[in-house]
């Protein structure tokens, strides 16, 4: 993943020390798939990493799209509250090293690689001087996403422009299908074929993977770490892998509901909230009622 401005290259504009460089130190971290007591593990570290899709200017008809003001209101947010920005890839390497995070990184994401990451989202990051990554689908550059609501996607010197302004780009697979469905082969190729031809075309190393539909197992995590990849993300549920790092889905939702993705034990406590209400729909149903007032709040 090309590396950008960040808090933890040093550049901060806010007074606040920069950690020391990164880079030189490589220690190997093991990544066990654990399923503990419902789905509980222990999370490498609990930087807010945050996941968005597309944004509009209006209202759209897409499932994962946030309108554009909104998207304004959680960034003037984020600098209000004085959170800077750092790419999932220095997240993983600070753990590898043993480094101690500073409170307030967030990590901003955005998936799949829409034009409008670059129309809409850009010059807003640029705006309140944060850094984010662009998921990149590498088989879809400069077509439309057939694995939604169609929408059209960035093309190669659209993504250049992106990365010209300093933000970075991960693989997001070849063809966006879910990996834990594809023979070896192809679980090979999605992961290592579409960092080889990120890199190819963009020409900066491309170290970091999103999960399509954030779905993987241990097969999965280790194709990724295999073809080389120093870093990956998924979506909320806790994971105790660096190439599995929980984000949390900020498309939705009010200003309120945002305060609370950023508190670090965010997903903890939406896991504990799973585990109380499931053993409450046990008992409802135990019981025989009616448990469809169970609420999951599976974002
Ligand atoms: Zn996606």
């Amino acid at each position: 993943m090309g590396r950008s401005r960040s808090v933890l290259d040093g550049e901060t504009d806010d007074g606040v020390a920069p950690l020391p460089p990164l880079s030189g130190v490589r220690v190997a971290v093991e990544t066990p798939v654990r399923n503990g007591i419902a789905g509980w593990r222990r999370r490498p570290c609990r930087v807010p990493i945050l996941m968005y899709h597309r944004l509009t200017l209006g209202a759209g008809g897409h499932p994962r799209s946030l309108i554009a003001e909104r998207f304004r209101g959680q960034l003037a947010l984020l600098r209000e509250l004085r959170f800077r920005s750092v790419l999932p890839g220095e997240i993983a390497q600070a753990v590898r090293c043993g480094m101690p995070l500073p409170s307030r990184l967030v990590a901003i994401t955005l998936d799949d690689g829409y034009l409008d990451t670059l129309t809409i989202g850009l010059p807003l990051l640029r705006q309140f001087g944060f850094t984010a990554t662009c998921y990149l689908v590498a088989g879809r550059v400069g077509r439309t996403s057939d694995w939604t609501i169609p929408a059209p996607l960035m093309g190669w010197g659209e993504v250049r422009e992106w990365l010209a302004a300093g933000m970075a780009v991960g693989s997001h697979s070849l063809s966006h299908r879910d990996l834990r469905t594809l023979p070896p082969s192809e679980l090979r190729a999605e992961v290592g074929d579409s960092k080889a031809r990120l890199e190819d075309r963009l020409g900066i190393p491309v170290e970091s993977f999103a999960h399509p539909f954030n779905r993987f197992g241990r097969r999965e995590l280790d194709a990724v770490e295999l073809a080389g990849y120093r870093d990956g993300c998924a979506g909320v549920d806790l994971s105790d892998s660096l190439f599995a790092l929980t984000r949390v889905s900020a498309d939705y939702g009010s200003l309120g509901w945002f305060r609370i993705l950023l508190v670090p034990v965010y997903p903890e406590l939406r896991r504990v909230y799973l585990m109380v209400t499931a053993r409450d729909r046990v008992r409802w149903w135990w019981a025989g009622q009616d448990d469809s007032s169970a609420r999951w709040p599976d974002r």
